[in-house]
């Protein structure tokens, strides 16, 4: 397999305020024939970065450039539920009259049944029965830490010449809004050092993939030949048979993505915190009634609770 990332020749022009310059013309070596000229075609996935070079950041030893999440250390303030609630008081009963409308109200929307048993119905017995709608909001925040890197633009760094970095569950971190989905991003302290850009080999710019460094494409709508099937000239590249490359301006380079032609990478430490609610309910109902009718009705809040954490247990199903 052809490398389409030969280590680039030409060096790169600063531009002003430390921004990346002009793209120097491609230098190195390239296919003897132009390439096809693809509308379609798209750049490669960027060479994977390693984490030679890096120094060990004391208690984030073993992390990679994919993140697991870390389970949270053992805490004191484990809040138990108390064994007793309160009685629930004001608990409404049914009277006769109020079920004689609920069956009023059900006939009427049904067109063909009777309305005289409504009206001439005598209750013998009424039995009222309470429901009850569980609905058990959890809200869990997981944090995981992973490698990783931007371009590097200058600036301070906060490296672990600053001091050792905290632990991932000892950086400060307060969600916007209880119960609200949230995930925040962010670098832990004292773990940003800086290397040369893996992707282009520190030179700020690859060997554009599109014309691998020609700086024109074959022209396809006459495969080259400058001319169309009537021996006229080819509109499309006005019998040139080449297409001037869009994709690097006809310079056969391309400035690198990964470093955004700023050559140097900062690799830091990413802490990332999911904040997520879970939603769960649960009907206890006695009788026939559907549970799923239930779920629908208002009633009188019985009790509601919350506490800061509650000790829980993770099944894994297989
Ligand atoms: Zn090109
Ligand atoms: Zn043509
Ligand atoms: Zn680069």
């Amino acid at each position: 397999m052809e490398n389409s990332n030969p280590a680039p020749v030409g060096s790169f022009t600063d531009g002003e305020d430390g921004q990346p310059g002009e793209v120097p013309k491609y230098a190195g070596d390239m296919p003897d024939e132009d390439v096809d000229h693809n509308p379609d075609a798209a750049p490669p996935e960027p060479s994977a970065p390693s984490l030679d070079g890096l120094s060990p950041i004391p208690g984030y030893q073993n992390i990679g450039f994919s993140g697991d999440f870390l389970p949270p250390p053992p805490c004191a303030d484990v809040v138990q539920p108390p064994e007793e609630r309160k009685d629930i008081t004001n608990v409404s009963v049914i009277a006769e009259d109020e079920a004689r409308q609920a069956l009023r109200l059900y006939v009427g929307e049904n067109c063909c049944y009777g309305k005289k048993p409504v009206e001439e119905l005598t209750f013998t017995e009424l039995q009222s029965s309470n429901a009850f709608h569980y609905t058990l909001d959890t809200f869990t925040e997981a944090r995981s830490t992973e490698w990783d890197f931007v371009p590097y633009m200058g600036g301070p760094l906060d490296g672990p010449e600053n001091g050792p970095a905290p632990g991932p569950w000892d950086v400060p971190a307060q969600c916007k809004e209880l119960f609200k989905d949230e995930k925040r991003d962010s670098e832990v302290p004292h773990t940003a050092t800086t290397k040369p850009c893996h992707n282009c080999f520190a030179v700020g710019f690859v060997r554009c993939w599109h014309c691998h460094g020609r700086g024109q494409n074959r022209c396809t709508s006459c495969s080259g030949s400058g001319k169309r099937m009537d021996d006229e000239e080819c509109s499309f590249c006005n019998g040139t048979g080449k297409r001037d490359c869009l994709t690097c301006h006809s310079k056969g380079n391309v400035i690198c993505k990964i470093c955004q032609g700023h050559r140097i990478l900062k690799y830091y430490i990413k802490l990332t915190i999911k904040w997520h609610k879970h939603d769960d309910n649960h009907i206890v109902e006695r009788t026939s009634l559907p549970d799923k009718l239930i779920k629908k009705v208002e009633g009188q809040t019985a009790f509601e609770e919350t506490y800061p954490r509650v000790i829980f247990f993770i099944i894994a199903l297989k």
